[in-house]
């Protein structure tokens, strides 16, 4: 009926004739899409699904050629990220189109932190993360797009950084951009008529820009789909039982070796060899199903409730649910197991533990941050 839809992946205008161009979708495709409240271009739902992440680095594609766009640019760029899931919230070959513009770090979802969590902690975890991506921020801040918690903050860190110029605000889907962009309008009142919808010079792809004070822009980019994180494998409710939601309760686990914790059926946790009777310490959802069984019996215990008493993936999801691949460590001094997109483990010196996530969703350990 004449509205324009916009794909959720890439911000394209959703459109059902042309198989070549941007935002191709078939009619039932999008039909479905309209049903479900959620519309991908076939590319972006192919990126979804098969995680194909080619169409970023084939050198004519439209999100390189924004990125390029930007690196011509003389602004600030705001990169924003998701605090539980920093390996998902990768842009690909972003250092490369930063150019000499400066980055503002921004980790989203600093309501769900634990209080006993020290934010100058989470800050160096960022920044750590950051560089060895190959970006070098000039600050880092913490904010909750949702609760609009220090987004006051965000504003006044950027008018300090832009200096004048415009600013340009990246970041792949799920970190929580659009909800920033939506409470960044509803602050600057009055803005919201004013607000614009031109394109990337070079690309088919749509930029929203919000006008700042002095004739200067603030524009949100198209996110891309980042294929490495948990959400892409879990739909709707499934993903808000692993995703955490409220700020979360730590829970405390003794376990003695050969035990094992399962995160509904999303991911597993095993005590391999240490102390017994040692205590570990699951920040994640607090809604998640966690099961403790036998080492021993691990893996067969997988196998039969997978879908029914481990869930989510729900039954009717189990088929298209990746298998969970382990990754093993031993720390040598208290440490986080982190899943990303999931949480953490805080586990004790001198242990040997095992990891167990989909394929693609990254696990790793790092110092105590508590
Ligand atoms: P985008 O794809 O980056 O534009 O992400 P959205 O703004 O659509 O947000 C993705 C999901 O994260 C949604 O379910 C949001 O409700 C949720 N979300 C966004 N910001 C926050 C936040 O600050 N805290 C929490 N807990 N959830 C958030």
């Amino acid at each position: 009926d004449g509205e324009i839809i916009h794909c959720i992946g890439c911000g394209a205008k959703v459109q059902t004739n042309d198989k070549q161009a941007l935002g191709y979708t078939p009619k039932s495709a999008l039909e479905k899409g309209l049903a479900s409240g959620e519309v991908y271009c076939q590319r972006c739902f192919r990126l979804r699904h098969y995680n194909e992440i080619a169409p970023v680095s084939l050198s004519d594609d439209d999100f390189l050629k924004l990125l390029t766009s930007i690196s011509d640019t003389d602004s600030l760029i705001v990169y924003v990220v998701d605090i539980f899931d920093v390996n998902g919230s990768m842009i690909p070959g972003l250092h490369r189109f930063v150019g000499d513009n400066p980055v503002l770090l921004v980790g989203n979802k600093l309501d769900v932190l634990p209080v006993s969590l020290k934010k100058n902690k989470v800050k160096d975890w960022l920044r750590q993360r950051a560089n060895a991506a190959g970006i070098r921020p000039i600050d880092v801040d913490l904010i909750s797009a949702k609760t609009n918690q220090d987004v006051d903050h965000l504003l006044d860190q950027i008018e300090k950084y832009r200096k004048g110029k415009d600013v340009y605000v990246v970041g792949v889907t799920n970190v929580g951009k659009s909800t920033l962009i939506n409470s960044v309008v509803k602050q600057s009142t009055g803005i919201q008529e004013l607000i614009t919808t031109s394109r990337f010079p070079g690309t088919t792809l749509d930029r929203i820009d919000i006008p700042l004070k002095d004739g200067k822009h603030l524009v949100d980019t198209p996110g891309i789909i980042q294929p490495e994180q948990m959400a892409h494998h879990l739909v709707g409710k499934e993903l808000n039982l692993v995703t955490p939601q409220k700020r979360i309760k730590p829970k405390e686990y003794q376990l003695n070796p050969e035990q094992t914790l399962f995160f509904g059926g999303v991911a597993r946790f095993d005590y391999r060899a240490g102390d017994r009777k040692y205590g570990f310490t699951v920040y994640a959802e607090n809604n998640l199903y966690i099961h403790r069984t036998k080492l021993s019996n691990a893996d067969g215990f997988y196998t039969k409730h997978v879908g029914h008493l481990l869930t989510p993936p729900s039954q009717e999801h189990v088929a298209d649910f990746p298998a969970l691949e382990a990754h093993e460590f031993k720390t040598t001094q208290k440490s986080d197991l982190v899943i990303e997109g999931l949480g953490w483990i805080t586990v004790p010196s001198g242990v040997s533990i095992v990891g167990w996530a989909p394929k693609g969703v990254a696990v790793l350990l790092r110092p105590a941050m508590i």
